[in-house]
């Protein structure tokens, strides 16, 4: 499976707000070159999210425009920008179906070895053959239950088996135990590997891993340094 993007993303002079009257990017600019990964912070309704959705084409820019490898997202056939972007949210980690369905959504087509081999990739194949029906296991079932890091795992084979150019990812909030969390950040840097990335991140380790930290607040970057420097 060739990639078509190499993952160059660029925000040209983005000026973006969900209403006329209340700007949430005002010219923003920002330049990310293929297979760096950003890390994301900033308090509360600084505008990380909307950045997010703005990649994803959740919503376009009044003026400017976000370009994928030069060209402007809104060129970009539906199916071509799917394959190429991303979003691993926390409120959709998992879907109705089994875990199988689940880790499948990142690539329709998949054979089950290609499933299991994402699994394996991220580090959620031993817990997954421990379910009552393995990989069949209905996640909404009693006894599929899986725990938050494990769904987060889960997410990770998927989005590893769709191999996108870029990748954006709402970390989740929640608190894990530390294995848990050792497992979370050795997948994440199995997941990031070889692609564009932007993790609104909420976790230190995962700061701790970024290529680039960028600092928002009130819809701007007022840091752009590498973790160490921060
Ligand atoms: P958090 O850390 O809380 O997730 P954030 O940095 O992700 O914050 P955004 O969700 O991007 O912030 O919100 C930026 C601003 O846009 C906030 O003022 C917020 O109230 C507003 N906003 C977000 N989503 C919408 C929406 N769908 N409609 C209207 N306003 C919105
Ligand atoms: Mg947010």
């Amino acid at each position: 499976d060739l990639r078509e993007a190499s993952g160059h993303l660029s925000f040209d002079d983005v000026t973006f707000g969900y209403s006329e009257t209340k700007i949430i990017l005002p010219d923003f600019r920002l330049d990310i070159p293929a297979g760096q990964t950003i890390a994301l912070v900033g308090t509360t309704g600084a505008g990380k999210s909307t950045l997010a959705k703005l990649v994803a084409r959740f919503y376009d820019p009044t003026k400017g425009a976000v370009t994928l490898d030069g060209v402007d997202l809104r060129e970009l056939h539906p199916k071509d920008l799917r394959r190429a972007i991303v979003m691993v949210t926390q409120e959709a980690y998992l879907f109705s179906g089994t875990v199988a369905d689940n880790i499948a959504l990142g690539k329709p087509d998949a054979t089950m070895d290609e499933i299991r081999a994402a699994a394996r990739a991220v580090g959620a194949d031993g817990f997954i053959q421990k379910l009552p029906d393995g990989y069949d296991t209905d996640v909404n079932k009693r006894g599929g239950r899986v725990s938050a890091g494990q769904r987060q795992l889960i997410s990770f084979a998927r989005a590893f088996l769709a191999d996108p150019a870029v990748l954006i990812l709402d970390e989740a909030t929640a608190s894990l135990d530390i294995p848990s969390e050792r497992q979370i950040q050795e997948a994440l840097g199995t997941l990031l590997a070889d692609r564009t990335a932007i993790i609104i991140a909420h976790r230190l380790s995962t700061v701790a891993i970024a290529d680039r930290v960028l600092v928002m607040e009130h819809g701007r970057i007022i840091e752009d340094d590498t973790p160490d420097a921060l």
